[in-house]
């Protein structure tokens, strides 16, 4: 509901608004005043009152002192307002949410097993070369937790179903692919793991780059999966939101490496879109946390396009 409303739109209804620098200034509704100290400040979603109240809050806070609300009928009001609907989980969405959750920590487990394989295992030694040859630090290893899937049909499954995980969980994931003949086999094999996170940091899944160059494709995603849709995913924004939110530039890269490699060297506004065409998924996430969209593409007929 937050993310679709804008909080200086909406108080704007109740108070008229005045901008100031970044913000937005008006007399604030809660006490009587006649020099404005209410502020709103777009960038955080949030409002303050600096006069006699000495308060503030979020979107919902206001609306629960302004009309009076508890926190409930507050949410209803706005998730009207936003357009979403508000009732309790049905049987079907109850299942659907253990699932998502049985899904995230299946892949946390992944990512992390994929990192271990990177940094320990000798089978990793032409990944670890890779990597230090494009410059890749160890500590961004560690901060992108990037892995290696080893060259092996199985491995991968097999460390996740001593780790509890049932084989359908594992094919629903993405982890595991199905041949023609019902065959099952890790999707990943000698590759660079590249785990994709929410905005909240859960991977939800992976891209990952063949080693040797004759491997196609070049690079393999996840594919829509119950957490995964790649439409909607920007990779690097659980680390780079806040670097963004505060120089108000979101600077749009093409792929993992273009995110990984200038985040290392001290650049950190920015996020991936992937490699296809930005979305209005991706724009509705960027246009809360950024003023400036900066289009880092490559200068070819996917990133024209883009
Ligand atoms: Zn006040």
């Amino acid at each position: 509901i937050k993310q679709r409303l804008d909080i200086v739109e909406f108080i704007s209804g109740y108070v008229p608004l005045q901008k100031a620098g970044r913000n937005y200034k008006g007399l604030c509704p809660f006490h009587s005043e006649k020099t404005p100290s209410f502020v709103v400040f777009a960038d955080s979603q949030s409002w303050h009152c600096f006069g006699a109240c000495s308060t503030g809050g979020d979107i919902l806070s206001f609306v629960m002192r302004r009309e009076n609300m508890d926190f409930p009928e507050a949410l209803r009001l706005l998730a009207e307002k936003a357009g979403i609907e508000i009732r309790p989980l049905d049987a079907e969405e109850l299942r659907q949410r253990d699932e998502w959750d049985r899904l995230r920590a299946l892949n946390a487990e992944a990512a992390q097993y994929y990192y271990h394989v990177l940094v320990e295992s000798p089978r990793a030694e032409a990944a670890r070369r890779y990597l230090e040859r494009r410059g890749v630090n160890r500590e961004t290893w560690g901060t992108f937790q990037l892995g290696y899937a080893p060259q092996d049909w199985h491995l991968a499954e097999e460390h996740l179903r001593r780790q509890g995980y049932s084989a359908e969980d594992i094919l629903a994931a993405g982890l595991t692919t199905e041949g023609d003949r019902g065959n099952v086999y890790d999707r990943f094999r000698d590759r660079i793991m590249f785990p994709i996170r929410d905005i909240q940091g859960h991977v939800i899944g992976f891209g990952g780059r063949a080693l040797s160059d004759d491997t196609q494709p070049k690079y393999l995603n996840t594919p829509q999966t119950p957490l995964f849709d790649k439409g909607s995913v920007l990779y690097g924004i659980n680390l780079t939101r806040n670097s963004i939110r505060e120089s108000g530039v979101a600077v749009i890269v093409e792929g993992y490496m273009d995110v990984v490699v200038p985040y290392q060297c001290g650049v950190t506004n920015l996020v991936a879109c992937m490699g296809t065409a930005l979305t209005v998924e991706q724009l509705d996430v960027l246009k809360h946390i950024a003023r400036r969209l900066v289009l880092a593409l490559d200068p070819d007929i996917a990133g024209l396009r883009a």
